[in-house]
């Protein structure tokens, strides 16, 4: 009987070594998964995903029943998507944010309801917004004052009455560890809460008015994200309560609510064995107080509230699988003169499927997955096989110095921005998507084959 030790994050709660020091996810050996599947992999903890997404939905809705409100949970599809996984989130309670045609096709293939799916983005399409209005959306979030024109010139021409957000830029611009909160912001989202000098309305205000003259609109409520991988609430507060303000501003304007805010995405999580995010359980309550105290303050009823975790949710469930290939020893000189040796450890992708480290720098952590090993450790840097010298994994880390061509090497937390932000570069095949429940693996996205490069190529011409 093998006995097996589960790993801690930043590895997927379903991973774990056996007896022998081989990796196993929800079960599954790598090995197997490797010989089956092929490397790279996106492996996928299913059971992981939902719990992740179980204690967003029962957090947050505990904490707003609690302040005599409700929250609803929208899972941002931009972190990964595929059918199976808006099936998951559907069936774990999710609703569901699309940026694009391409993500709303493929939630509703999964089966996301309609009414469950937002659609957002700062330059949406005709063919978008058409395609959003003729299945029902739950709301368009829009984003600038002509597209407000083109939702209500779409909605009426399809004799529909289109629900909407206002994205509002609040000011509060949040990351790892930090928030800032400055006047205005100069980014592409979104609009302004802050008034012009000698303008009397902001244009969020000026947006608002001109969202409830249109017969063919209805305000559905206002909309704030103010970042990504987001360490703790101060930030969330913020924007929460700069919301509420002008949501209470709108009220004595016209004597109109809006019944809902959306408070957007950002939770960040675990990429180190050090790093402790908070969790659902942490959060949510801190953020109901928060509003129900600035509510009260406001004299306006307490909102209806919704968040957009993607990272979150599947970021952690995630691990790419690779195989290692070429090492080679590089002599290095330090600061201080001294010569060191850096031991780079090709593996078989690189930036086509993991862009984030050379996007801004995100850090990764890694291990040899097929056996451990007791050899002392070396300075690596984990490289890809790209025509790039920037096309790195992670930039320093100690893996047994014995860590060979043919090993498996694994990396934590890559379910989110990995496959979705993947690229053909070099005309790599884009690595499979395999979800791995309770000791069974199957495909949700399949490897890309030269066959499917070749198939969008028009070809040599005459
Ligand atoms: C990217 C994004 C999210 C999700 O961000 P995470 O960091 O993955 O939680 C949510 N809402 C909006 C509007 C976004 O653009």
């Amino acid at each position: 009987m093998t006995t097996l030790d589960l790993l801690d994050s930043p590895w997927p709660n379903g991973a774990a070594r056996d007896d022998a020091g081989e990796m196993l996810l929800a079960g599954v050996p790598v090995t197997r998964l490797a010989n089956e599947y092929g490397t790279p992999a996106y492996l996928i903890d299913e059971t992981c995903f939902r719990e992740n997404a179980r204690s967003f939905v029962a957090e947050f809705t505990e904490a707003f029943i609690a302040i005599g409100s409700q929250a609803d949970v929208y899972y941002a599809s931009k972190a990964l998507l595929t059918k199976a996984i808006a099936r998951w989130a559907h069936e774990e309670e999710l609703h569901l944010d699309t940026a694009s045609g391409g993500e709303l096709a493929v939630a509703l293939a999964g089966g996301m309801p309609a009414a469950h799916i937002a659609l957002h983005g700062n330059n949406k399409s005709d063919d978008e917004i058409a395609a959003a209005l003729e299945v029902g959306v739950g709301r368009i979030v829009v984003d600038s004052l002509p597209e407000i024109e083109r939702v209500a010139q779409a909605a009426a021409a399809c004799g529909v009455v289109a629900p909407v957000m206002l994205r509002l830029t609040t000011g509060v611009h949040a990351g790892w560890h930090e928030f800032i909160s400055t006047a205005h912001e100069d980014q592409k989202f979104g609009l302004s809460i802050t008034s012009a000098p000698g303008e009397a309305y902001s244009p969020a205000m000026t947006a608002l008015l001109r969202i409830l003259e249109l017969p063919s609109l209805r305000l559905v409520g206002l909309h704030s994200h103010i970042g990504s991988q987001i360490a703790n609430t101060a930030g969330f507060v913020e924007a929460a309560r700069a919301v509420l303000r002008i949501r209470a501003d709108l009220v004595r304007r016209t004597g109109f609510l809006c019944e809902e805010i959306d408070l957007g995405g950002g939770y960040g999580i675990a990429y180190l064995p050090d790093e402790t995010p908070l969790t659902p359980g942490e959060i949510a309550p801190t953020l109901a107080q928060a509003i129900a105290a600035a509510c009260v303050e406001l004299d306006t009823p307490v909102p209806h509230v919704s968040i957009e975790p993607g990272r979150a949710i599947v970021g952690p469930a995630g691990i790419t699988l690779y195989t290692v290939g070429t090492i080679k020893p590089v002599t290095v000189s330090g600061a201080d003169g001294e010569t060191f040796t850096r031991r780079y450890v090709s593996v078989d992708g690189g930036m086509s499927d993991n862009i984030r480290p050379a996007l801004y720098g995100a850090k990764y952590h890694a291990e040899l997955a097929n056996r451990v090993s007791t050899a002392t450790p070396v300075l690596a840097r984990v490289v890809g096989k790209h025509c790039e010298s920037g096309d790195i994994i992670i930039d320093e880390i100690w893996l047994p110095g014995d860590v060979c061509a043919g090993d498996l090497l694994a990396v934590a937390a890559t379910g989110a921005y990995g496959r979705s932000m993947a690229s053909n570069y070099n005309l790599l095949l884009r690595p499979p998507v395999i979800a791995v429940r309770d000791g069974d693996a199957r495909v949700l996205l399949r490897r890309e084959t030269v066959a499917d490069l070749l198939a969008l190529d028009e070809g040599v011409g005459q």
